[in-house]
């Protein structure tokens, strides 16, 4: 059963790239529905189609069937500006490699997004996330100034400007030693706890994977199971 008011609910997605007479089955049916709140990690070894269901899930490419609720909305059936907005709306983005502006200070890549939109930015949340991400003494720093673990923490700063329903991660802990990566991990789940936000991450780590509250495990375009985060860490690649 889904609602409205999940977050993401997938059902029966597939899509496949064509190049000549080779067709590779990125997505091949895949239904997941996630709660509102929840910490998931999607895993499975390079090329079980992790990347495609997380741009897929969050409207950055398009599937060829099945539908994608993001929202209680299925993205499959809006218009490109209708899904635009939507996105700008609902959801946020954190890449393996953070994306700030080098020549803009951390509290001005933090509310670009609300600016890029025309929109006064709204103080109270933005105090309450850097509060809830530790980094109020940076905010006048650029980012070369600060530590990679620093840097990806003003990057979930400002993909949660927009108060995104869902949080979208691609490798998020990639580029971190461990103790950052930690940091993040724990950042997610405060995140989900006191900000309400749902965090889907895809993940190589399987540290990493294993601090989520659910661990979703792709094999060939197929959810193959779903395990237990306490066993998530123990599992082969
Ligand atoms: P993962 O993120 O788990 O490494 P991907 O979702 O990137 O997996 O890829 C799933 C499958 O789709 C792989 O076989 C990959 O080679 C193929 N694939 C991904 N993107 C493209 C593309 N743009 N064109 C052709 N094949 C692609």
């Amino acid at each position: 059963m889904t609602t409205p008011t999940h977050p993401l609910a997938m059902q029966h997605v597939a899509k496949a790239y064509r190049s000549g007479d080779t067709v590779v089955q990125a997505l091949d049916d895949v239904s997941l529905t996630v709660a509102p709140g929840e910490f998931i990690a999607v895993t499975g070894p390079s090329g079980s189609g992790k990347s495609t269901l997380l741009h897929c899930a969050s409207g950055l490419d398009t599937c060829d069937s099945g539908s994608i609720l993001l929202g209680g909305t299925d993205i499959t059936r809006l218009s490109d500006r209708k899904l635009t907005l939507l996105r700008r709306s609902a959801t946020g983005f954190i890449f393996q490699a953070y994306n700030l502006m080098k020549t803009k200070t951390a509290r001005e890549n933090i509310v670009y997004p609300p600016r890029l939109q025309k929109r006064r930015p709204d103080k109270d949340w933005l105090a309450q996330v850097v509060r809830t991400l530790g980094i109020e003494d940076l905010l006048d720093r650029y980012p070369n100034q600060l530590s990679g673990g620093q840097q990806q923490r003003v990057a979930v700063a400002r993909s949660m400007m927009a108060r995104p329903q869902i949080l979208f991660a691609d490798e998020p802990t990639g580029a971190l030693d461990s103790a950052s990566s930690d940091q993040l991990l724990d950042l997610f789940r405060w995140c989900t706890r006191q900000l309400g936000v749902t965090v889907l991450m895809v993940t190589h780590d399987r540290a990493a994977a294993a601090r989520a509250d659910r661990v979703i495990e792709m094999m060939d375009g197929r959810v193959r199971r779903e395990l237990r985060p306490e066993t998530a860490g123990a599992v082969a690649r």
